[in-house]
């Protein structure tokens, strides 16, 4: 079973909905909401609301903490790969281009395996390709 855990919206408490009410009737009080799992600010918070408030709150201070940049990112032939997919390949065809990698300055595609699309590390997090 997976563990509960709470929305890290700072203002979670204060939006009055029925799922966090909790409380004797002479003692109601509202609760940040409680879950195994959230879809928002990478599974942290229970709404956009939620996420939008914990940025307001903290993402000046977050982006201060990792670093702001200072100069461009740039992207070049060494860092333009991304691993797609046609979903158009015909099975009967029998041609193995199914998956490939692409390079967005070039527009080179070099034909990969399915295993290589899966794997993660076939193109780096900063796009570069890795075989
Ligand atoms: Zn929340």
């Amino acid at each position: 079973m997976s563990q509960l855990k709470y929305c890290q919206g700072p203002k979670c408490h204060m939006y009055d909905t029925k799922d966090r009410k909790r409380g004797p009737k002479d003692n109601k009080r509202n609760e940040t909401r409680r879950r195994s799992s959230f879809y928002y600010l990478n599974g942290n918070a229970c709404s956009m609301i939620c996420q939008d408030d914990w940025f307001n709150t903290y993402g000046q201070r977050a982006l201060q903490h990792f670093g702001m940049i200072t100069q461009p990112k740039v992207l070049t032939r060494d860092n333009a790969w991304s691993a797609r997919r046609n979903w158009n390949y015909n099975a009967a065809s029998n041609t193995d281009s199914s998956y490939y990698v692409y390079n967005h300055l070039t527009e080179e595609r070099r034909p990969i395996t399915e295993q290589q699309y899966d794997n993660d590390n076939t193109i780096t997090d900063d796009g570069r390709l890795a075989i």
